[in-house]
């Protein structure tokens, strides 16, 4: 039974290398059914906000990455570490150390002039126990000096480290609060993780805390460690190339299903498969296929796929997602036309929501200005009295669908000699504004009899 994690620690939002990292260990544990942890690692308590807890939970919730255990806050779990530190402390795999803040930056100093990288120097690890207790001191792991310490990524392969250029690592600092490397280990441990997957900023504290898991004999999980994504310019990710923040691709109007299958092929691939649905992704995805190389983020990808979500989208969810989008524009839905035949009009247009929005709004307010340039362009001195055949031929419908309005059309064209964009165009106009707009005949039945009349009017007037 495998048992994965995300450990995001709360200090700004759900980042997009972030939900990468929750996505592959979901996935991996929906595979292999397995159980996904949340563990929310706030113990630098002056980075960490609730505001920001709350941001990576509504991130998780919106790519419907859902937890089977947790969320955990290492905050609540300073009294478990405290009893860890003891235990180490007792088996003397680690030491108090009551050198101050000042000799060891002179020390620091001193192995920088003399051309050294600087590392602990050793000299409390061998004083009795308690013979200074009561100093201020921190507790730092008795570290092994020599060897090496090696792991089997299953991503970047056999990586490792020689022990003495690892400093006797600082669980726990001098006001008694545990360090990040150290709590890290414990809650893995203690919640029986097996696969750590996480980004490769963190390759170098994998060996330390190897060297932990062994002094506490605790079995060492698989790594993974998924590299970084880049910008267009190779460089990190960063808002110098857009949104960073997963959440901020849903105000742009993305689909979480069209991110969703952005973020996972931004490292791994599949054949020349682009799209892939979740349970695709659950029966295909192999961490060991994430490819070992930087992912470069590509906006113009990820358009294209939600273009094609939307277009294969279910109508009606489209619709809900659509309605806050509109209300953002203070568009009110009342009265007009049903949202679902709208979308169903807009579909094969829209490349966002926000695009969908702006394609819809005409559908609910009648008095927009016409398209000027249009207007110079497809209005003719007959336009009025074309509009009123028209209106005239409309109004004699029973039914008004799709092919009911097209053989209106037609029988003009026949009659006056039209070619079919010469009507088309000009109606357009009318009903929506300009040329820009879905299939006139979709449009037309979607606004009905009376609204098409009614703006029909209003143009030729
Ligand atoms: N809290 C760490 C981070 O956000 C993750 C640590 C881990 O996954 O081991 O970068």
């Amino acid at each position: 039974q495998v048992r994965l994690r995300f450990a995001p620690s709360p200090t700004g939002y759900l980042h997009v290398g972030g939900a990468r990292t929750a996505l592959f260990n979901w996935l991996l544990a929906k595979k292999q059914r397995g159980t996904f942890i949340l563990r929310i690692e706030d113990t630098d308590v002056a980075r960490s906000t609730q505001e920001s807890v709350d941001a990576i939970l509504q991130g998780m919730e919106w790519l419907g990455l859902d937890w089977d255990e947790g969320p955990f806050y290492q905050s609540e779990r300073f009294p478990v570490y405290k009893e860890f530190v003891q235990k180490l402390l007792d088996s003397g795999k680690a030491y108090k150390c009551y050198c101050t803040a000042e000799e060891l930056e002179a020390k620091r100093d001193l192995a920088f002039k003399e051309g050294r990288k600087p590392k602990y120097d050793g000299t409390c690890r061998n004083l009795p126990a308690g013979a200074l207790d009561d100093r201020p001191h921190v507790v730092r792991f008795r570290a092994p000096q020599d060897g090496v310490t090696a792991f089997d990524d299953l991503i970047k392969g056999r990586i490792s480290f020689n022990n003495d250029e690892l400093d006797d690592l600082i669980i726990q600092r001098s006001d008694g609060t545990p360090t990040y490397n150290f709590v890290v280990v414990i809650d893995d441990a203690t919640m029986e993780i097996t696969t750590v997957i996480r980004g490769d900023d963190h390759v170098n504290n994998t060996p330390r805390q190897i060297l932990l898991y062994e002094a506490l004999g605790y079995p060492v999980p698989a790594f993974a460690h998924v590299p970084m994504i880049l910008g267009a310019d190779k460089t990190r990710l960063s808002k110098r190339h857009g949104a960073t923040s997963v959440m901020a691709y849903r105000d742009m109007g993305f689909l979480p299903e069209a991110m969703v299958n952005y973020l996972v092929r931004l490292g791994w691939s599949h054949g020349d498969e682009e799209i892939f649905s979740k349970e695709d992704l659950i029966e295909k995805f192999n961490i060991e296929q994430v490819g070992r190389s930087a992912g470069v983020f590509n906006p113009d990808k990820l358009l294209w796929l939600n273009a094609h979500y939307i277009k294969t989208g279910d109508e009606k969810r489209l619709a809900d997602l659509l309605a806050p989008f509109l209300a953002d524009k203070g568009v009110d839905l009342t009265g007009g036309p049903d949202l679902i035949q709208v979308v169903k009009t807009l579909q094969e247009r829209a490349r966002t929501l926000v695009e969908m929005a702006e394609g819809a709004v005409f559908y609910y307010q009648r008095n927009f200005v016409y398209d000027e340039k249009a207007v110079e362009k497809f209005f003719t001195p007959d336009t009025a009295s074309l509009y009123r055949l028209l209106i005239g031929k409309l109004s004699e419908l029973d039914t008004f669908d799709h092919d009911s309005i097209e053989s209106v059309f037609k029988d003009i064209c026949g009659e006056k000699g039209f070619k079919l964009g010469q009507i088309a165009q000009p109606v357009r106009i009318a009903l929506c504004g300009g040329t820009a707009a879905p299939g006139i005949y979709e449009v037309m039945a979607v606004l009905g009899k009376e609204e098409t009349c009614l703006r029909l009017e209003r143009a030729a007037a």
